[in-house]
């Protein structure tokens, strides 16, 4: 194995952390009646959680990642100044060196980054063709006026598969596009490095190489987002022959090399605070600097504080070690990999973000429009203390007649950020898990009491639509007793 999972006496292969833990965060894990308390109190609505009731946190990976030390020690030496700070000074040579890019623009997240590259390059009734699309991406294409078009493979969407690169984009779908609308129209190709709403699913290189070729014919800039790249590098060095042998940083710079523009949020790809665009051409540098100082702040921080910018200087560094990008991608396979044994339905091949259950498959009593994934999550909460993240028809907004969208995919979605939980902690996730499938026929379904018209994962309010909630504690209470 070209990675830190150990081989025991069974023969199995078993994640191994690869650091300690200096630096605890103390966690509670409420009595069930309590659980079900907070989760009333929630309108069944993990985002609107308490952090205390929670026992462990697989909402997101997004700024929940462990710091390391050398991260926390940096920040003591952070330079302040507005202008020209000998921090900014650290990160862009960290930055060239890490990303193989010359010019940098620092901007306070990710989804900064998408507004400057959106509002320079895109213009009303352009297509931007990609391989997925990620929430903040689409709303800011579609502000500039613009239209996202996905051109992910048809193995893209299925639950169960071995496929190994199912992030991958369709090049045959692509030069029909470019065919069809023209490649005026197309400001540039978007690729995401381990697509996150897909579960973190990587691309290989070789398609990487693919894009590159159609978009050079057409003359068409590729846009790269760089902030799930490290869990894509480990999948790529894992599952793609020519890589194999290949360092981190010789993976990174062969997928950086193929993009014009690249931009990151580095809430993710580097344990910390704050996002950044990187390029090699002058013109693209001038054509979106002077956003910079309009939007973020002046160019020599970007809206970060200098803390920030130095321990992003260091994860980024730190994200060229195989220890650190693997750990995510081999927890999660172990709970994925464990659960898919024992028939509870789950998405495979295991990605690099989290582990994600298939609510279609594990609640087929309830009809979408009762929300399964919804409903798994509070049923997995109170059971457990576990918080996730319904990736379902609570997540699509109502059409324009006001009827529900069911979604293609009814997820509920366990992120595993970096260096975060123990083995013994993925393996309660896995035990209760396993218990909530084989006592899946009590849960039912839910429906909205209080319901925004944009976005309404985020704040809704919904509450059970029979009281299968207190049949639920009561199942738990006679398997578990007063056990947690
Ligand atoms: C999180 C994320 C973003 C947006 O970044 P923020 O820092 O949350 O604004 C963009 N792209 C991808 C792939 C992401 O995962």
């Amino acid at each position: 194995m070209a990675d830190s999972m150990v081989k025991f006496m069974s023969g199995e292969y078993v994640p191994l952390e690869m650091h300690k833990v200096r630096v605890v965060q103390k966690l509670t894990l409420l009595p069930v009646e309590e659980r079900l308390k907070s989760i009333e109190g929630a309108g069944f609505n993990t985002f609107l959680l308490q952090n205390k009731d929670v026992f462990l946190d697989m909402l997101t990976d997004s700024g929940t990642n462990a710091m390391s030390d050398q991260q926390i020690a940096s920040m003591m030496v952070a330079d302040d100044a507005y202008a020209g700070s000998a921090s900014f000074t650290r990160l862009q040579e960290a930055i060239t060196e890490v990303f193989n890019k010359k010019y940098f623009l620092p901007v306070h997240q990710g989804r900064a980054a998408e507004h400057i590259i959106s509002q320079v390059y895109v213009r009303k009734d352009n297509v931007v063709p990609m391989n997925f699309h990620f929430t903040t991406t689409k709303a800011h294409i579609e502000l500039a006026g613009g239209k996202v078009n996905e051109l992910f493979t048809d193995e893209a969407l299925k639950i169960k598969s071995s496929v190994p690169f199912k992030g991958n984009l369709d090049i045959a779908k692509l030069k029909n596009l470019i065919a069809k609308i023209g490649k005026e129209k197309i400001p540039y190709i978007r690729m995401e490095a381990g697509t996150n709403l897909i579960g973190g699913q990587p691309f290989s290189v070789q398609n990487m190489r693919d894009v590159r070729k159609v978009a050079q014919e057409y003359g068409i800039p590729i846009v790269l987002d760089v902030s799930l790249i490290g869990e894509n590098i480990y999948f790529v060095k894992l599952r793609e022959e020519e890589f194999k042998n290949k360092s981190v940083k010789e993976i990174m710079y062969a997928l950086c090399d193929l993009a014009d523009i690249i931009y990151f949020s580095s809430r993710k790809v580097s344990c910390t605070r704050g996002g950044g665009i990187a390029v090699n051409s002058y013109d693209h540098y001038l054509a979106m600097r002077d956003m910079v100082p309009l939007f973020e702040g002046f160019l020599t921080y970007g809206g970060m504080s200098v803390r920030e910018i130095e321990a992003m200087a260091v994860g980024l560094r730190e994200t060229l070690d195989l220890d650190v990008i693997s750990h995510s991608p081999q927890f999660i396979k172990f709970l994925v990999d464990r659960l898919d044994g024992k028939g509870v339905p789950v998405v495979t091949p295991a990605g690099g973000l989290g582990c994600h259950l298939d609510a279609k498959g594990f609640l087929p009593h309830v009809s979408q429009l009762e929300y399964p994934a919804g409903a798994l999550a509070s049923a997995l909460f109170i059971i457990s203390g576990i918080r996730g993240m319904e990736r379902g028809t609570i997540s699509m907004d109502r059409d324009a007649q006001g009827n529900d969208v069911p979604s293609e995919l009814e997820l509920l979605r366990l992120a595993l950020p970096r260096r975060v939980f123990t083995l013994s902690q993925i393996k309660f996730v896995e035990d209760r898990v396993t218990w909530l499938y084989q006592n899946r026929q009590i849960i039912g379904g839910l429906k909205f009491v209080e319901e925004p018209k944009v976005l309404r994962f985020f704040v809704g309010r919904l509450a059970p639509t029979t009281d299968w909630t207190k049949k639920l504690v009561a199942k738990f209470k006679q398997d578990f007793g007063d056990n947690l």
